[in-house]
């Protein structure tokens, strides 16, 4: 019954239709913009060709034409403008939503009214047809909205012409715009039904693709950066504090004696202390920053925007509180030594050696310590 449903009235599946909603809203906003602009240019057309009557123009008989031409002028113009206005605002917002859904309904019945006005001069009702067309383009993932509006657009249509057209003329018109009306109904359906399954397969596809990535950048233990994004993240950061001359700051930290807790408590416990120091370091470290696992206890941190003084500030934060912090959560007591070096435009591979240097003089100093190459 319900893939029955879902063939007569294509939907997107639970799990996708928010998502789905949105792309429809959004890119039935910007078809609106672009066939209100059309809308403008052709009635701007007619409106030109209507007023080389003269005065004819404004005659009892052409009037409507004169008003009709006017107003499909004007109500685009408006909406283009509004849309122009509001390109901040969220595509699920009413007014949004509004203005997408009452655009539909112009061109409904400019479509019925031309092309009433259009058969009383027998020229066919030609109108109803292309603008029928038009609207279900603009009705993506509204089927049942764009069912109800073809089919009142149908009837609609139908009284006009029997109201005002002599039966002969009338009949197959009706026959016309039923027809019409039917294949922009059954043509919408199977172009809603492919839509839908092809944006559930591509949205499919790309959360496959952004977990695939997030996985191929991520230290699997800890989640934080892995080695292969560190030395991309490295490079990046290094040509942009090159190109904007500002400081940037790296961190090499290492885990003291983790050997021995590996050793003492075993590797199930050497893990967790390793999950503690990855958060206890994420802690001190801003949005911006970018914090890896390069090694078994080994990590780096990149401090961006960050000179030597700050930068020794926030590593003697941060020895400090990982120690405190395991304190608590340990069976031994756990410390981290931290070596610190300042971009001076060498090459990453020079900085990260500079930062291991730093890192061998905090070791050798007795562990537990802060230091940079030459301090
Ligand atoms: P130091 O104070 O000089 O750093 O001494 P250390 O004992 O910490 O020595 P080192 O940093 O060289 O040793 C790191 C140890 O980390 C070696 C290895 O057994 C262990 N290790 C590497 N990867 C993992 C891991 O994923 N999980 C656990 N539990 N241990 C790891
Ligand atoms: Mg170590």
């Amino acid at each position: 019954m319900s893939d029955r449903t879902s063939r007569l009235f294509p939907k997107p599946r639970a799990a996708f239709e928010a998502e789905y909603r949105i792309h429809c809203n959004t890119n039935n906003l910007k078809l609106v913009w672009y066939f209100s602009l059309l809308a403008c240019i052709v009635f701007a057309f007619h409106l030109i060709h209507h007023f080389r009557l003269g005065m004819e123009a404004f005659s009892t008989e052409m009037m409507p034409y004169t008003l009709l031409y006017g107003f499909s002028i004007v109500y685009p113009a408006l909406n283009m403008l509004l849309l122009h206005k509001l390109k901040t605002v969220s595509p699920l917002e009413p007014v949004a939503n509004f203005i997408e859904l009452l655009f539909p309904f112009f061109m409904c019945a400019v479509a019925v009214m031309l092309s009433v006005l259009s058969a009383q001069f027998e020229l066919g009702i030609t109108p109803f047809a292309i603008l029928l067309m038009v609207i279900s383009f603009t009705l993506q993932g509204h089927f049942f909205l764009l069912a109800s509006v073809v089919i009142g657009g149908f009837v609609a249509l139908s009284i006009g012409l029997i109201s005002t057209l002599p039966e002969e003329v009338y009949s197959p018109l009706i026959a016309i715009g039923f027809t019409t009306s039917l294949a922009c109904i059954v043509i919408a359906n199977m172009t809603e039904a492919l839509r839908v399954n092809q944006f559930e397969i591509v949205t499919d596809l790309n959360n496959t693709n952004r977990q695939l990535k997030l996985l191929s950048q991520q230290d699997h233990l800890t989640g934080l950066l892995n080695r292969r994004s560190i030395d991309a993240m490295l490079q990046q950061e290094l040509s942009r504090s090159e190109r904007f001359d500002h400081p940037l700051s790296l961190l090499m930290i290492d885990i003291d004696n983790f050997k021995h807790i590996n050793d003492a408590f075993g590797h199930v416990y050497g893990d967790k202390m390793i999950k503690e120091v990855a958060s206890s370091i994420k802690l001190h470290v801003r949005d911006v920053d970018h914090v890896g696992r390069i090694g078994g206890d080994e990590f780096v941190v990149m401090l961006v925007e960050t000179d030597h003084n700050y930068a020794i500030q926030v590593a003697d934060r941060m020895r400090h509180e990982v120690s405190k912090l395991l304190a608590e959560h340990a069976k031994d007591k756990v410390t981290i030594s931290i070596g610190h070096a300042v971009y001076e435009g060498e090459s990453y591979i020079a900085l990260i050696e500079k930062a291991d240097r730093a890192l061998y003089r905090a070791k050798s100093a007795g562990k537990n310590k802060v230091r940079t190459e030459h301090s």
